[in-house]
């Protein structure tokens, strides 16, 4: 599950981190008002418009400007409200911004780069560090692999004293700063452990320019990314909450609700599949044969013929869809659930386009006779002996 910014800035002010007041707004009024506000409380001379969307690269996409005053702050919202964002991340398309977050702003002296993620690798959370942070830091990766910084933590024990220390001299913190920046990995490594995060990032972590009161400048967060295992999610009702409706595919939300697993993709043939693994390797043979699937679809072992019914009333309803390829392998799911379902969704949603079917496993005789009968309901129906059998069956169906 991921949040916005703003939820996540909340978050790391919980655990201690050090992030410049904001304000999320919802309009350009609200913007301007709440630019006066962060200038009346926290003496803020400059301010941040930061589109609020669930993807990253906004700096590069025009959704992070800053302003000087009220006005400006109410005109830049307008702009960044009335249009979709396209950043590196969205697609030429790009994603609507409904929210913004007005944050106070700050003068940077140098940026950097702080993350937690889980390392397959060595198996354990690993914290992620580079001097070179802000917009670039993928470019970093790519390019200057050994500028970032990797620190394996131990699950049980969390980030150790010394790996902080390390980490903060090797990104060459000085003086007050180590102390500063040590103390902001502590508790983002606390909060990744503790929330069940996935990915815990702080992008830039700032040196601010240094003022009579901090000769050293202050560390501070001022952007943040933060991702949570789904898996976990029933243990943290109150992050569960900070879920955006608005953020979500709406095909995808309807999936979830009915436990299959279901991401939409671009291509034209649909795909309904059990086993995350046969499903990939499905899609992989309709690429192979010239084709691009619509949708991953995994629709799990124990799914009921209620939850496939759903399963194919997604899948008919994207209207890209110009087949669609069932692939049972029936071991703890039978295909005989699968077959009437098949036979509900042709009789509930009808199959106007190609439908090729691949079953075999558990009940597949029975299943293979309920199709058989079924067969004037269901006109467009092929069915398949193996998984290249289908995915030629399906290619070639659509390309006539
Ligand atoms: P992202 O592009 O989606 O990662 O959005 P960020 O919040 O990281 O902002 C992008 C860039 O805008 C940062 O790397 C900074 O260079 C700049 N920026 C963001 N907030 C401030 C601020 O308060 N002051 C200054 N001077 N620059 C900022
Ligand atoms: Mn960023």
């Amino acid at each position: 599950m991921k949040i916005h910014e703003y939820q996540a800035r909340d978050l790391l002010s919980k655990f201690g981190v050090a992030v410049p007041a904001g304000i999320m707004v919802e309009n350009p009024v609200d913007a301007g008002k709440a630019f006066t506000e962060l200038a009346k409380r926290h003496n803020a001379k400059l301010a941040v418009v930061k589109a609020q969307v669930h993807a990253g690269g906004r700096g590069k996409g025009g959704g992070v400007k800053l302003v000087k005053t009220a006005d400006e702050a109410r005109e830049v919202a307008r702009t960044i409200l009335s249009k979709p964002l396209v950043t590196p991340q969205t697609g030429p398309k790009g994603v609507p911004v409904t929210k913004l977050l007005i944050a106070a702003g700050v003068d940077i002296e140098k940026e950097y780069y702080l993350g937690m993620a889980v390392d397959r690798v060595s198996g354990c959370p690993v914290l992620i560090a580079s001097s070179e942070g802000g917009v670039d830091i993928e470019e970093v990766a790519h390019t200057k692999p050994d500028a970032i910084l990797r620190e394996a933590i131990s699950p049980m024990i969390g980030l150790r004293p010394y790996q902080a220390r390390k980490v903060a001299y090797r990104l060459g913190f000085r003086g007050q700063q180590v102390r500063m920046a040590s103390k902001i990995m502590h508790q983002l490594c606390d909060l990744f452990l503790q929330t069940d995060a996935s990915l815990a990032e702080i992008n830039p972590l700032v040196v601010t320019k240094p003022t009579t009161e901090h000769p050293d400048g202050e560390v501070l967060a001022i952007d943040a990314k933060i991702n949570f295992d789904d898996n976990a999610l029933f243990r943290h009702e109150d992050i569960a909450s900070l879920a955006d409706p608005l953020e979500e595919d709406k095909s995808e939300a309807h999936a979830r609700r009915f436990g299959l697993s279901y991401i939409k993709l671009d291509g034209t043939i649909g795909c309904l599949v059990n086993g995350a693994g046969l499903a990939m390797a499905t899609m992989d043979l309709i690429k192979l044969h010239g084709q691009e699937p619509a949708n991953f679809l995994d629709v799990g072992g124990s799914a009921s013929e209620e939850a496939v019914t759903e399963a194919f009333r997604i899948i008919l309803d994207d209207p890209h869809v110009k087949g669609v390829l069932v692939n049972i392998f029936g071991g703890i799911a039978k295909c005989d659930t699968i077959a009437k379902a098949i036979i509900t969704a042709a009789d509930e949603v009808g199959f106007k386009v190609p439908l090729v079917v691949r079953l075999e496993g558990t009940n597949v005789d029975i299943a293979r006779k309920m199709l058989d009968d079924a067969r004037s309901r269901i006109p467009t129906l092929t069915p398949a002996t193996d998984l290249t059998d289908a995915a030629k069956k399906i290619t070639s169906a659509i390309n006539n």
